[in-house]
């Protein structure tokens, strides 16, 4: 399937809930998985509807070890970055924690060539269907927090633009050779992003 790039409107709408009924007809199951396979093609850890023309309430996440086997512990230790299993997140309800908000670089599917640092919550609740369209509560941290938001976001018409320190938006080319080795709070030092 082809991921649709921002400026479609697609992405800047609420996508409509899905029925029990719906979620176990032939169609919403062939839908996740093409779009399981279409994330794994990417490659990415999430993958929403809207990112592929549908503006619906159903997202595709999983975060495979082989995605950060070249990562070094301390990088995956500061995100608190560990492996997710393949899972299906349909009408989400998301509740962000109290507290701590903590800020990393992040990339879009949708916004190809990209990246900036994102500030999020720390941990978040989730109430939403599974894939049988079964109701289903998530307590995450660390990055699976992160990607839970990013993905939510995308359901109802919202991207990381709308929510990142601006001056740290860049090409991958330039943050691969400026930024990459920093830690955040020397690129926040650096960069001045609360200016
Ligand atoms: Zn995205």
């Amino acid at each position: 399937m082809k991921i649709v790039q921002v400026g479609d409107p697609v992405l800047r709408q609420t996508g409509r809930t899905l029925t029990k009924e719906e979620i176990r007809s032939r169609e919403i199951q062939d839908l996740i998985a093409a779009m399981r396979e279409t994330m794994y093609d990417a490659p990415g850890v999430g993958l929403a509807a809207p990112q592929i023309g549908l503006s619906i309430q159903l997202a595709v996440i999983e975060d495979k070890p082989e995605y950060v086997k070249e990562a070094p512990p301390g990088f995956l230790k500061e995100r608190e970055r560990k492996p997710v299993t393949f899972h299906v997140i349909i009408n989400p309800k998301l509740t962000l924690s109290e507290g701590e908000r903590v800020s990393f670089y992040e990339g879009c599917l949708s916004l190809t060539g990209f990246t900036a640092v994102v500030p999020r919550a720390r941990s978040v609740r989730v109430e939403c269907l599974d894939h049988r369209g079964e109701p289903r509560t998530i307590e995450a941290s660390g990055w699976y927090a992160r990607i839970l938001q990013h993905e939510i976001d995308h359901l109802n018409g919202t991207v990381y633009i709308d929510r990142m320190h601006s001056r740290t938006f860049s090409t991958t080319d330039g943050f691969n050779a400026f930024w990459k080795d920093k830690s955040v709070a020397e690129v926040k030092r650096l960069l001045d992003w609360e200016r």
